[in-house]
């Protein structure tokens, strides 16, 4: 029985959103993660950097593990998949 409550749909696969609202959707998730699982903006873009000259990159996926880069690339305890760009050590907290 329906209960006349609409819910929105939560349109949860990437083949349903145009690819616009996805990256926003995506950007929007990043620069809301807690602070301190993230590492600091400098080695954020040191290791995009290194991203963008993998010759794995392609369309912002790593074609290694299929993340979005900029997505692991920001969570200190990630790492690249070929040790490209490193986890940030636990006790090192100010990377
Ligand atoms: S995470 Fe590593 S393998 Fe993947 S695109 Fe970046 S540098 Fe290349």
């Amino acid at each position: 029985m329906e209960s006349g409550i609409k819910r929105p749909c939560r349109r949860c696969l990437t083949r349903d959103m145009d690819q616009k609202e996805y990256f926003e959707n995506l950007h929007a998730y990043i620069a809301n993660l807690e602070e301190e699982v993230k590492v600091n903006e400098p080695l954020y873009e040191r290791r995009l950097l290194v991203c963008k000259s993998c010759d794995l990159l392609y369309d912002g996926m790593c074609r290694a593990c299929g993340c979005y880069v900029e997505l692991r690339a920001v969570i200190k305890k990630n790492s690249c998949p070929y040790d490209k760009w490193m986890a940030v050590p636990v006790s090192d907290c100010s990377e």
